[in-house]
């Protein structure tokens, strides 16, 4: 089933405008005190369930929004534009969600779907293993069925929403010696219960929400939680949200860009040097103008692969090219933002730290910059071949 939805009434403009009104009441002046001290936030969360932010992509159907892609990238946009970590509260939920709508059977979806759209239930993705993140064929943790159960034994590393989340969307190997090796996995709802512990990690940057490291013991799910009912597609399962992640990905890191610049822009009207305000000094001046250049570039990326996506079309060059152009502006402008507030660019009373240490972790998930460019140039070469 295709659950596209596309940007067809003024009600997704308006909720654009009330997540921005949400995001300058009520996100961007907690979420200082909550990155620092590395503290979940759930009143946030709680606004965000009463938002409808849960719920934002998945079918009116299944109790959620029904969302276009662009209008939730412009949401994610608004987000992150103030506080990123947020933005994966209910992103790496939506990727679930979504996997659940396109790949799942009618009794998972409406077991799963309408609780995960109010936000009772959160879902965290479960795919990278501490040797395996790029190279997912390459997992190693298994699954193996003992009557009408899986017995799960393995690892999972950096699972982003895995504490305070209900479940897991894990990536297993059903058959571990299929050849090619993507044949043998398959994709779990996996609840929490005996055998499923979860350790939280201490992170640089993208604090505030868990990320965790999982390990898996003798875990038992249920046969019935086969995502699909059919052993052997979870890759392919995987790899068919990947557009939908990449335009996420790609937006979270524009709205870095873009809070990064607002700071820096506000920064170099009231700062002097030299007898005058330093945006009238010509190096900040170049720095500004590159900065704005990427933000507007990133988002008319991310606005063409979102439309397409809308649209039912394949997107995948474009999905890829608005993910590399997004995160980049994003590690670039909260870079170029430390310099415009040289020292005060240490001090963890500006904001503009906290960018910097979130921006990079667009360039890794999702796909690395250097996959994505690859998968870029094959798409060209594919495309254009003589
Ligand atoms: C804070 C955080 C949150 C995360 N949340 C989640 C989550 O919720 N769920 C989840 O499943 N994962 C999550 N991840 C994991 C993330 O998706 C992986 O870190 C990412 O896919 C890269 O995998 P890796 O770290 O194993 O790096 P590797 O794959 O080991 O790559 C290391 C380096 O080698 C390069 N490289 C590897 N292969 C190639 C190649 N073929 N060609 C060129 N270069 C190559 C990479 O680009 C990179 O520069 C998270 C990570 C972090 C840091």
């Amino acid at each position: 089933m295709d659950t596209r939805a596309t940007d067809k009434s003024s009600d997704q403009h308006e909720f654009v405008d009330a997540v921005e009104t949400w995001v300058e009441k009520e996100l961007r002046p907690v979420a200082r005190k909550f990155d620092l001290a590395d503290e979940y936030p759930h009143e946030i969360v709680e606004q965000m369930k009463a938002l409808g932010l849960f719920g934002a992509t998945i079918s009116e159907e299944y109790g959620g929004l029904g969302l276009s892609a662009w209008t939730y990238a412009q949401i994610v946009i608004k987000v992150a534009s103030a506080w990123m970590a947020p933005s994966g509260i209910f992103n790496s939920h939506l990727i679930v969600a979504s996997a659940i709508e396109r790949s799942g059977t009618e009794e998972q979806k409406r077991k799963y779907l309408p609780r995960m759209a109010s936000g009772e239930m959160r879902a965290s993705i479960g795919l990278t293993e501490p040797n395996a993140g790029s190279d997912l064929q390459a997992i190693r943790t298994t699954a193996k069925l003992d009557g009408d159960e899986y017995v799960v034994n393995g690892s999972k590393m950096w699972i982003t929403n895995s504490l305070h989340g209900q479940f897991t969307l894990l990536l297993v190997k059903t058959d571990p010696e299929a050849e090619p090796r993507h044949k043998g996995m398959s994709l779990l709802i996996a609840e929490k219960g005996p055998g499923y512990e979860v350790a939280k990690l201490k992170k640089m940057g993208y604090r505030s929400i868990d990320t965790c490291e999982i390990n898996f013991d003798n875990y038992r799910v249920p046969k019935a939680n086969l995502l699909g009912g059919v052993e052997g597609k979870g890759f392919v399962q995987t790899a068919g949200g990947l557009e939908l992640g990449r335009i996420n990905v790609a937006a979270r890191g524009a709205g870095i860009a873009e809070g990064a610049l607002k700071l820096s822009l506000r920064y170099a009207q009231e700062r002097s040097a030299f007898g005058k305000p330093i945006w009238q000094h010509q190096a900040v001046q170049m720095k500004l103008a590159d900065m704005v250049t990427q933000v507007e570039g990133a988002k008319r990326l991310i606005e063409q692969a979102a439309r397409k996506y809308d649209r039912g079309e394949r997107c995948d060059l474009e999905a890829a090219m608005a993910k590399l152009a997004g995160s980049e502006a994003g590690a670039f402008c909260a870079q170029e933002g430390m310099r415009i507030f040289g020292g005060y660019s240490y001090s963890v009373e500006y904001d503009i730290e906290r960018y910097y240490r979130d921006a990079m972790l667009m360039c890794i998930g999702e796909g690395t910059n250097e996959i994505l460019r690859q998968v870029i140039a094959k798409q060209l070469v594919e495309r254009y071949r003589i």
